[in-house]
Formats: structure tokens, C-alpha cells, sequence
């Protein structure tokens, strides 16, 4: 079976269509969405019904990111900066209460066999500490006996891997490659994101997983970019998440 790991679509309505597109001609029969389906982009009403959509179907997992769970919060208990902040609160009013109650009864993780899938981190799947170095790999692997953990949060994509000795090594993964998360090792995959990529390339990324092989690729998709970023200008959302996306970074 071969699996597509999405993570942080961010309202992008074209990304998440490219990387669906992308991941259907690749033969991905499942999808598990790790989060932040909302936030910063134009179209959170398309992003919740799409993913939504492919969950009633069954054919699609998701759990819940920081955005998402920020949507159902008091303004006063927003933990975020005013750029997210404002994003969250212009989300809101453009989702009527059955999206917001999907984002809201999402879990935090999914576990499924020796895999764990969750938004940030393991130690504290609802908290908002990313995963940067392997320090951080580390702490989240050792927070759960899943022999692999996928995340997502920091927006860019990486690879780290812990030894038998407890040492985590950081991995460049290449795109395209088919990496095996072998037996012998504990992983950390950092996915990076559909909807907003932070690591200077502004085409989309996600992942595909062959679950019976234990092999991960990651992958990105050019998309309309400048058509993502003009819908930012038009929602009248802050101009710096329009030029984000522009620049990737
Ligand atoms: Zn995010």
C-alpha cells in the first residue's frame, strides 16, 4: 500500500490539489494529512472539505495540527503571532460549524502499528515545539517506542535516525530517493509542506510511504504559485503571507 503523507496544506487550494494530483498518478491509494489544514491561506473551506471528503471515503487519515485546534479557540487563548493570529481569526469566519467541528475532533495522533503520525512532536503532540535538530529528534524518539514517527510543523522536510546507541544522526534526504527506513534504526521523517514551504523552494512537498517496503520518498510539486499568493492578496490576508509563498522561505 502505498501511502501520502500531507502535511501543513495551509488553505493552499492549489498546492493540495497538485500534490493529490501528483500523489494519484504515483499510485497512492491512502493519504494521512499530519496537520494545519488551515491557516494562511485563501481557501479553508476547501482544504477542510477536501480532506474531509477523503476521510468519510475512508481512504484518508488526519490529525490535527496547531492552526486547526487554534480555529476553536477564545481569541485570548491563541498562542501565536499576529500574522497567524490574524489568519486564524479571518479562518474562522469563512468556515461554517460543520468544518470547524471536523478540525476541532481531530485527534492529535495516529498510531498505526510501529508508526506514529502526529503534527509537531511526540513528548507533547498538542504543544507547539518543533523539531529542528537532533536534540530534538531525539527527545520525541525517546517519548515513544513507534520505530517511526512522521511530522510535520517546522514546513521543511527532513530525515533523522537514531542507532542502537542512542545517537541521532541527521539525514539530507534527496528528493526522489527511495529511502528504507531500515530495522536497527528508530526514525524521525520531518515532512515538509504542502501549503507553505519554508526551505526556499516555493514548490509544494509531501511524501509517499510504501508501507509493506518501509520506504519513504519525498517529493515536490510546482504549482500556481502566483495564483496562491494572489488569492492571499484578494482574502485580504496579511501581504507577507503572499510574498512567503512566493519566495518559499
Ligand atoms: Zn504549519
Amino acid at each position: 500500500m502505498l501511502i501520502a503523507l500531507l502535511t501543513d496544506v495551509h488553505a493552499n487550494r492549489e498546492a493540495l490539489i497538485a500534490c493529490l494530483s501528483d500523489a494519484e498518478r504515483a499510485g497512492a491509494q491512502r493519504h494521512l494529512f499530519l496537520g494545519d489544514i488551515v491557516g494562511y491561506g485563501a481557501d479553508p473551506g476547501f482544504a477542510v472539505d477536501t480532506v474531509r471528503d477523503l476521510v468519510e471515503s475512508g481512504t484518508a487519515l488526519a490529525v490535527q495540527g496547531n492552526h486547526d485546534a487554534a480555529v476553536g479557540l477564545p481569541d485570548a487563548l491563541l498562542r501565536m503571532n499576529g500574522t497567524a493570529r490574524a489568519a486564524i481569526v479571518w479562518t474562522r469566519g469563512r468556515l461554517d460549524a460543520g468544518q470547524r467541528a471536523f478540525l476541532a475532533a481531530l485527534p492529535l495522533t495516529h498510531r498505526d502499528g510501529t508508526r506514529l503520525y502526529t503534527h509537531a512532536n511526540a513528548w507533547s503532540p498538542g504543544g507547539g515545539a518543533y523539531i529542528e535538530d537532533p536534540s530534538d529528534a531525539r527527545r520525541s524518539l525517546l517519548a515513544t517506542d513507534a520505530q517511526a514517527t512522521f511530522v510535520g510543523h517546522l514546513h521543511v522536510p527532513g530525515l533523522f535516525g537514531m542507532g542502537e546507541d542512542g545517537e541521532v544522526d541527521e539525514f539530507d534526504p534527496p528528493l526522489g530517493a527511495r529511502l528504507r527506513l531500515a530495522d536497527g534504526r528508530r526514525w524521525l521523517a520531518r515532512l515538509g509542506a504542502v501549503g507553505q514551504p519554508r526551505d526556499g523552494d516555493p514548490r509544494a512537498a509531501y511524501a509517499l510511504l510504501d508501507e509493506a517496503a518501509g520506504v519513504l520518498t519525498f517529493r515536490r510539486v510546482p504549482y500556481d504559485v502566483e495564483r496562491a499568493a494572489r488569492r492571499v492578496r484578494e482574502a485580504g490576508l496579511p501581504e507577507s503571507l503572499a510574498a512567503r509563498l512566493l519566495r518559499g522561505s
